[in-house]
């Protein structure tokens, strides 16, 4: 590793603190006026407004400092002010701020494509579509399926995210707080177990095993001749952050190619240098057909992608896939300078650095308190699983009590998991060592109080 965010200045101070009239009267009075006008069903977990951010802190209203364990569910890798981001931005929305690439096209996007192409695994020919949200990408990229193969049904897996629109909910496992009264669902959707080591009742199984088990059952609940698509996330986020058993995805794809079906990886939360790779299925050398990306793509700035092989692409007709705001030009420049920032800083060294930083602390705290039932992850996508001491038992009440405890000491910490139970690391790649273990420090801390 060559360069590290030791070389990254920031120009906010980089330290936590929290006043003790948490949260501030500003912030309550924002909250307040939120309440007034804002729907309920947009909740938020800190109950502090933001003024600023840079690097791994977060400024709020009231002058408190936050450690960010966050980047706003992994999307501020670059940090969320990122000077090239920044530079960018202004540049391009001094010329114009949209035309539409469906009405007049750009430069911009074509560039973003280029690198999409070039970063994403697989030196085969491929094509690039740009959207607005992971959603958004997922949704195109079954219908680029659908329409290549001239087949329906579409797989998914246990403790799967994908979105909240229509199809993405059908996509999604988790009934509560995403499907719950929202349906119908669309249908031709398919669930089928996945490879959670953690959870697996014979803890033996390999990957290539659980990947057996999940084919057989498409085989005889489907049939693989019926399947347009298998969408899977290399490494799930909302689900928990499970990280498959290693050569259950080989399996799947390899298993997929033979029977013509489209194997979709979505890459929305776990691409861009998050685990230490461009994106998560490079760690097993899984080449995918289709690959959805967004959070990290443009360093905050609205854009999505789907990159896949040019022939399933450029199967659909002229006009069948698209948007008013896709690709939007200032989105396209803030993800050129995001990408270049990341192979400037090394972000995937860096994210390695900070699995090498954190992962180690985190088991010797996993010997120590038999909350701990799990600690995984790759890179800076980190996870700690909560229990029951002595058991498998899921325990989400110990999980919010921890992020809560956290919060006050000024480190902010996302939970997620199918049982509400997985505490889950996502600092921005820029974070300082200091700034990161003095938040690793805090959780510590935050368990051993809590358990
Ligand atoms: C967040 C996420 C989505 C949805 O992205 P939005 O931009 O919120 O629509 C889809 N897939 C995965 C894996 C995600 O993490």
């Amino acid at each position: 590793m060559t360069t590290t965010a030791h070389d990254i200045t920031y120009r906010l101070e980089q330290k936590r603190r929290v006043q003790a009239d948490f949260p501030g009267p500003k912030s309550l009075a924002l909250t307040a006026r939120r309440k007034a006008v804002v729907a309920a069903g947009v909740a938020s977990s800190v109950p502090v407004f933001v003024a600023d951010a840079d690097g791994g802190i977060i400024h709020d209203v009231d002058g408190n400092s936050f450690i960010d364990l966050g980047s706003g569910i992994a999307v501020t890798s670059v940090g969320a002010s990122d000077p090239a981001v920044v530079g960018a931005v202004k540049e391009a929305v001094e010329h114009f701020t949209h035309t539409c690439f469906m009405v007049t096209p750009y430069e911009g996007y074509v560039a973003v494509a280029e690198q999409l192409n070039r970063l994403t695994p697989g030196d085969h020919e491929k094509r690039t579509v740009l959207f607005n949200s992971g959603a958004e990408a997922v949704e195109n990229a079954v219908k680029v399926a659908r329409l290549a193969t001239g087949r329906d049904a579409v797989v998914a897996f246990d403790h799967a995210y994908h979105g909240r629109p229509n199809l993405t909910m059908a996509l999604t496992a988790k009934a509560m707080p995403y499907k719950t009264n929202f349906g119908p669902f669309a249908p031709e959707v398919y669930r089928m177990p996945m490879s959670y080591p953690y959870r697996e009742e014979n803890p033996e199984i390999t990957g290539a095993e659980a990947a057996k088990r999940a084919i057989t059952m498409i085989e005889k609940q489907i049939g693989g001749e019926q399947v347009a698509a298998i969408i899977i996330e290399p490494i799930q986020g909302e689900g928990g952050f499970i990280v498959p058993a290693e050569g259950f995805l080989p399996a799947l794809a390899a298993w997929a190619k033979d029977k013509g079906i489209v194997f979709i990886a979505d890459e929305v939360q776990s691409g861009f240098c998050r685990t230490g790779e461009w994106f998560a299925v490079d760690h097993e050398g899984v080449v995918p057909d289709i690959i959805t990306m967004a959070k990290g793509i443009a360093g905050g700035m609205p854009l999505s992608a789907i990159t896949g092989r040019a022939d399933l692409l450029d199967a659909v007709h002229p006009g069948g896939l698209g948007g008013t705001y896709g690709g939007n030009p200032v989105a396209c420049a803030a993800a050129l300078a995001s990408i270049g920032s990341m192979e400037r800083y090394d972000l995937n060294g860096r994210a390695r650095h900070i699995e090498q930083l954190a992962l180690g602390r985190m088991r010797d705290l996993a010997a120590e308190q038999s909350v701990i039932g799990d600690v995984r992850g790759r890179g800076a996508m980190l996870a700690i699983e909560l229990v029951q001491a002595g058991s498998k038992e899921p325990n989400p009440e110990l999980t919010k009590a921890v992020a809560a405890h956290c919060l006050k000491e000024g480190v902010i910490i996302l939970t997620c998991g199918t049982y509400g139970n997985v505490i889950r690391l996502l600092p921005p790649l820029v974070i300082s060592d200091e700034l990161l273990l003095d938040g690793l420090e805090v959780l510590a801390a935050a368990i051993k109080a809590n358990a």
